[in-house]
């Protein structure tokens, strides 16, 4: 059974549709994540051409999936200029009025590796605690094992803000 079917009872608004935007680096794990969310709706997974996008549908959610990478081909120019582009490009998107107070929640993945960085460590490179216009919340998990996965997504069930159309 997938994620999504147990999230479906947590919602606040069951009428409403929430939308999540799963962003990272190439290699991350959002793959993983996403199959691991939407194990029920696999055939669902449309990977949309030109676009480093992937998206789910499934009845009460929608899940875009980006890869960061995506850039990767100006990646190294900006490093000629910028030490560190993730923060950055976490940076930009926060200032994105269409992005304004929505949630942000960090998986830490790949905590089923002893090199992985922890939840805490994230934090502090990240500079989350600067982060004051809205909700915020890191994860630890493995996608590989879905640990912290259900954990990650009760706290965005809980904290997504309810939209105006
Ligand atoms: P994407 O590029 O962000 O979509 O990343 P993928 O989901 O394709 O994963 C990239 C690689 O990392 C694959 O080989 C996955 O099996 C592996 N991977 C993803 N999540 C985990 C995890 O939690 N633990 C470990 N050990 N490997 C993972």
């Amino acid at each position: 059974m997938g994620l999504l079917s147990v999230l479906r009872k947590l919602k606040q608004s069951p009428e409403q549709e929430v939308r999540l935007l799963l962003l990272g680096l190439d290699n991350a794990g959002k793959t993983t994540v996403l199959k691991q969310l939407a194990a029920e709706d696999i055939r669902h997974i449309t990977p949309t051409q030109g676009f480093n996008l992937k998206s789910v549908q499934s009845s009460g959610f929608k899940l875009n999936v980006w890869d960061i990478g995506g850039q990767r081909k100006i990646r190294p120019y900006w490093k000629n200029y910028f030490e560190n582009t993730d923060v950055l490009e976490l940076a930009e998107l926060l200032e994105e009025t269409q992005l304004a107070a929505v949630p942000l929640l960090i998986f830490a993945n790949k905590q089923d590796l002893t090199t992985a960085m922890t939840a805490s460590e994230l934090a502090e490179g990240l500079n989350l605690h600067m982060i004051r216009d809205r909700m915020w919340q890191v994860q630890a998990c493995s996608a590989l094992t879905a640990e912290g996965l259900q954990d990650g997504m009760t706290w965005v069930c809980r904290n997504v803000t309810i939209r105006k159309k």
